[in-house]
C-alpha cells in the first residue's frame, strides 16, 4: 500500500520500529528528558520566541484546536475566523460551542484571502484572529504576510492551525507574530495519530493563566505546570511521544526544518510538473498551494471513483474529499515517507487508468 493521503501518512522505518517496542512507564526522569527535548525542538522548528512554551495533548489535531479556543479566548473576546473549508469551519463550530463572540470571513472553495478582504475588517473591535494557515480540505495556503500585518495593525491575538503545513511550508511564529501555533503527529511529523502540539507565546500563556476554564482534561494551565518537570497531567500517548522525539532528532541531524521544507517542496513540484506533462483531465483547485498537498478538480470523471479504483486495483491511497466536493476534487499528499519514485508509481497508475478508458 502506497499512501498519498494527508494523514495518517507513511512513517519511516525508524519510527515504525519504535512502534513495535514495549511502551515504557513515563513518570521517570528519562521520559521527562525526552519531553524537554521535544519541547525544545518543537519551539526551534516553529521559530518561536525563547519564552514560548509547547504543550503536548493526547488527542488528534482537533483536540488542540478545542483546547486553544477554550483556554486562550473568553466571552469578552471578539474573534475573526477565516472559513475557507471544513477546517476553517471547525474553528467556527468551536467558537459557537464555547460561546466565543465571533465573525466569519467566508471564502469560496480555492479562494485566497486578499488585502482587500482584510481591509474591510479593519478597526471593527476584534480582539483575536483564527486561521488554518493551510486549509487542507481545499489545498489553499493563505498569505500569512497579509494576515500578520492585519493582526499587527489591529492588535489581534493570532491563533494559527498549522497542522498540515508545519514542516511542509516555511513558517515562523516570530516573523508572523503568532501567539498560538497548533500542529499534530500524523501530518508532516509522519508519526501515528494521537498527539497534538500547541506552541504558546508569552501573551498566550498570560491569557491561559487569567482564564478560569471548566475542563479537567483540556486545562492548559495544568499542562504548562506539568511540562515544567517534563511531564503531562495524565497518561499521554507515550509511544507516540517517543516516536515524535526520534523524528524531531532525525530532522535536526539532517539539515533541520529548512531541509525538510525543501524535501517536501521538491516532491510536490515534481508531482505537479508530471501531472501537467501527462495532460490528465485535471485542474489545480488553487494557485497558492502548500507543499503538503496538491488539490485537483476532475473533468468528466468522479474524483471519488478515482480514489476507489486506485485503492482497490492499484494499492495506492490518495485523499478523497467529502460533502459537495466528493465527485469533483481529490487530493494528493506529499508529506510522510515518500519519494520521487513513489510519484512515478502514482503517475503510471493514472496513465494506466487512462489507457483503460476509466480516466
Ligand atoms: C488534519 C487537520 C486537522 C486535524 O484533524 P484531526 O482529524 O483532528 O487530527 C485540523 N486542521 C487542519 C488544517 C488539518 O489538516
Amino acid at each position: 500500500m502506497l499512501n498519498f493521503t494527508v494523514g495518517p501518512v507513511q512513517s519511516s522505518e525508524i519510527i515504525r520500529k519504535i512502534g513495535a517496542e514495549q511502551v515504557p512507564y513515563f513518570r521517570t526522569s528519562e521520559f521527562s528528558n525526552v519531553m524537554f527535548e521535544n519541547e525544545k525542538l518543537m519551539k526551534k522548528f516553529a521559530d518561536a520566541e525563547e519564552d514560548a512554551r509547547a504543550v503536548f495533548i493526547t488527542g488528534s489535531g482537533t483536540a488542540a484546536m478545542e483546547a486553544t479556543v477554550m483556554n486562550t479566548l473568553t466571552s469578552k473576546d471578539k474573534a475573526l475566523i477565516v472559513d475557507g473549508g471544513s477546517f476553517g469551519h471547525r474553528f467556527v463550530e468551536l467558537c459557537k460551542i464555547h460561546k466565543i463572540p465571533h465573525d466569519v470571513i467566508e471564502l469560496n472553495i480555492g479562494c485566497e484571502l486578499t488585502e482587500e478582504i482584510l481591509q474591510s475588517y479593519d478597526n471593527k473591535g476584534y480582539t483575536s484572529f483564527l486561521i488554518n494557515v493551510h486549509e487542507t480540505s481545499t489545498g489553499v495556503l493563505y498569505n500569512m504576510n497579509l494576515v500578520s500585518d492585519f493582526c499587527k495593525r489591529n492588535k489581534l491575538f493570532l491563533i494559527t492551525d498549522c497542522i498540515s503545513c508545519f514542516l511542509a511550508d516555511n513558517y515562523s511564529m516570530k516573523n508572523s507574530n503568532t501567539d498560538v501555533m497548533i500542529t499534530s503527529s500524523q501530518k508532516a511529523l509522519a508519526c501515528p495519530p494521537g498527539i497534538s502540539i500547541i506552541i504558546l507565546s508569552s501573551k498566550a500563556i498570560n491569557r491561559i493563566k487569567n482564564n478560569n476554564i471548566k475542563s479537567m482534561y483540556f486545562n492548559l494551565e495544568e499542562a504548562l505546570k506539568n511540562a515544567e518537570r517534563g511531564q503531562t497531567p495524565f497518561t499521554p500517548a507515550v509511544g507516540i511521544l517517543l516516536q515524535i522525539n526520534a523524528r524531531l532528532k532525525y530532522i535536526e541531524e539532517n539539515g533541520g526544518v529548512k531541509y525538510e521544507n525543501e524535501r517536501i517542496r521538491d516532491i510536490a513540484n515534481d508531482f505537479r510538473n508530471k501531472i501537467i506533462k501527462a495532460d490528465f483531465p485535471f485542474e489545480f483547485v488553487c494557485k497558492s498551494m502548500s507543499n503538503a498537498v496538491t488539490s485537483l478538480y476532475t473533468n468528466n470523471v468522479s474524483a471519488n471513483d478515482i480514489f476507489i479504483t486506485l485503492k482497490d486495483e492499484y494499492g495506492i491511497w490518495i485523499c478523497p474529499n467529502g460533502g459537495m466536493l466528493k465527485d469533483r476534487v481529490f487530493r494528493v499528499g506529499h508529506i510522510g515517507d515518500l519519494t520521487i519514485k513513489d510519484n512515478d508509481i502514482l503517475i503510471e497508475a493514472l496513465k494506466d487508468m487512462r489507457e483503460r478508458k476509466i480516466l
